[in-house]
């Protein structure tokens, strides 16, 4: 996740939910976002995590809520001042997003994660350790004997 270094105010302004955005210079709960996904279990599933976070700025992680999707894009309407640029209509889940802790606090790491994929290849080596049959899902299965004709 990206890191946002949070800009103290000058002198001892005290930090309220009411005031904390507006000394945030990164905004960085809009250049994200979370998508929840099903639980993967089987090699199928981790076949399907592996193909969706090898799509640039892709990660995925599991919490104490489940395993989702974790996208680094920045919203298009987040304006350089670090403004929205459509407020007065923006989603709903911009409107309950609550700034009580948010990344201003400090940045998201590996460890406010049960797990977290940061790429590609930190999945895949879950994926072998969780797997013992891993790297033969690709190979071609051997036919099927001849079935004995009936009589
Ligand atoms: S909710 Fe947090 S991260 Fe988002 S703009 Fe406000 S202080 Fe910054
Ligand atoms: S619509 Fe506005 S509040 Fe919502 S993520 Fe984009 S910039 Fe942020």
């Amino acid at each position: 996740m990206n890191t946002i270094i949070p800009i103290k105010p000058a002198g001892r302004v005290k930090i309220t939910p009411d005031n904390k955005c507006s000394f945030c210079k990164g905004s960085t709960c809009c250049t994200y976002l979370t998508h929840q996904i099903d639980t993967p279990r089987s090699i199928e599933d981790f076949d399907m995590l592996l193909w969706q976070i090898s799509h640039a700025n892709t990660q995925a992680y599991k919490d104490e809520d489940g395993w989702f999707l974790l996208v680094n894009n920045r919203c298009l309407h987040l304006a350089d001042d670090g403004r929205c640029g459509i407020y007065e209509t923006r989603p709903q889940i911009c409107r309950d997003h609550s700034n009580d802790e948010c990344e201003f606090d400090g940045p998201c790491g590996a460890d406010d994660f049960e797990l977290f994929f940061p790429d590609y290849a930190s999945l895949l080596k879950f994926c072998r350790k969780k797997f013992k049959r891993w790297d033969q899902r690709l190979k071609p299965k051997k036919p099927a004997g001849k079935k004995r004709a009936a009589r």
